[in-house]
């Protein structure tokens, strides 16, 4: 299935940024801790309308949004 309009806008958001009307989360975050005692969360999205599969990261050396191309 093609991405939608909204997913394309989403994986050119750089900096940290809500994700869009129809992206819901998808199982629980996953925390990591390492040397940053704060850590790093990855939560996973799915695109309600055209499945498209996101990950959102918190971690400062990875993008904000990354879109799995299906
Ligand atoms: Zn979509």
């Amino acid at each position: 299935m093609k991405t939608c309009s909204l997913c394309e806008e989403q994986s050119k958001k750089t900096r940290r940024g809500n994700p869009h009307q129809y992206l819901v989360k998808v199982d629980e975050a996953r925390i990591f801790k390492g040397v940053n005692p704060r850590g790093f969360e990855e939560q996973d999205y799915l695109c309600m309308t055209c499945h498209a599969k996101f990950t959102r990261s918190t971690g400062k050396n990875d993008l904000a949004w990354t879109l799995w191309q299906g």
